[in-house]
């Protein structure tokens, strides 16, 4: 794997690949602006991913939003976006099914995925221990007994190992997992035909040469079971550096009951560069607050800084809700 900071001939490709099912908050702002600045520099491609798998949470005009957003911010993407701009289009993952559809025939190929009936009713009622923050590990029962008559359609799922996936995340640091207890066997494609994140994240990231996977740390176990697929394809992994979590002022990840910090309330409140200002001074990118472009940025970034972060980033709402007095 190429560290991050090492000076390589092909600039690097990042990406921000958000979920059009909400507006987006100061959360994924700040995944977009931390990941743009990243590979810009380093003169590097930023790519836009439309992550609309899900049908029933996907909306366009949340497309729409997100793109009006990212401009209204400057935070142009180079390639990708609703307008398919680039050679790896399509860019809206709900219209890659055909890739996806490849790429699960190469891993049933490997002999490691199975068909597995379990409900998630049934998954929550015989699966012990349950992790703290809510996560279920699959206990591998329709690997280990398949049932006799299903009657019902089955997911797709893919064995993993008992293994520890150890990796270096360019912001925080040495990360290591064991897939069979962390996480257990995961799905690839839902009962229903849903291709799941995990297949089409790695999938797309391979497949657009993405270079560096900057997004939030809540990700980070999801990076070891990516690693994965890419071991069983036989493809390098990208660098991955997770960010800090920012966080409401209770501590918890910013979510859309965030209202105050959603992006149609903070551009009722601010300029696009005081937020981006306010943001830089958040990441220890600059000193003050003070109103800024994303090109002024590029010279201040260093992945250094991000790295002297907590884990979380606790936000008070108040600092998004007042007029500053330089405001330009
Ligand atoms: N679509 C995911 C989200 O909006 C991001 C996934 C990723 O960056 O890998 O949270």
């Amino acid at each position: 794997m190429t560290p991050i900071n090492s000076t390589t001939s092909t600039p690097p490709r990042g990406r921000f690949a958000p979920s059009p099912s909400g507006r987006m908050h100061l959360g994924n702002i700040f995944t977009a602006l931390m990941s743009w600045l990243s590979v810009k520099s380093r003169e590097g491609e930023w790519i836009l991913r439309i992550e609309d798998l899900d049908p029933q949470r996907s909306k366009p005009e949340f497309v729409a939003h997100i793109e009006s957003d990212l401009e209204w911010l400057g935070l142009e993407w180079d390639e990708g976006g609703s307008a398919d701009m680039g050679p790896h289009a399509p860019y809206s993952q709900s219209s890659r099914g055909d890739l996806y559809e490849s790429i699960l025939g190469r891993l049933e190929a490997t002999g490691l995925t199975y068909p597995c009936y379990c409900t998630r009713a049934d998954i929550m009622a015989t699966q012990a221990p349950h992790q703290s923050d809510g996560r279920v590990v699959y206990a591998g029962t329709c690997r280990i007994s398949p049932p006799a008559h299903p009657t019902r359609k089955p997911s797709t799922r893919l064995t993993v190992d008992d293994t520890d996936i150890t990796f270096s995340d360019a912001i925080a640091g040495i990360q290591s997992f064991n897939l069979a207890r962390e996480c257990g066997d995961f799905i690839l494609r839902r009962a229903d035909g849903a291709w799941a994140y995990q297949l089409a994240v790695v999938a797309d990231d391979a497949d657009m040469q993405i270079s560096e996977v900057m997004r939030g740390n809540d990700l980070l176990l999801s990076a070891a079971q990516q690693i994965w697929l890419y071991s069983l394809l036989n493809h390098k992994a990208p660098e991955f550096a997770h960010l800090p979590l920012i966080c409401n002022a209770e501590g918890l990840r910013l979510s859309k009951r965030d209202n105050s910090l959603s992006m149609e309330a903070l551009r009722q409140h601010m300029s696009a560069k005081e937020i981006i200002g306010r943001l830089a001074c958040i990441a220890g990118l600059t000193p003050e607050p003070i109103p800024m472009t994303p090109n002024q940025l590029i010279p201040l970034f260093s992945i250094s800084k991000l790295r002297e972060l907590p884990q979380i980033i606790r936000i008070n709402p108040a600092e998004f809700q007042s007029i500053p007095i330089n405001r330009d």
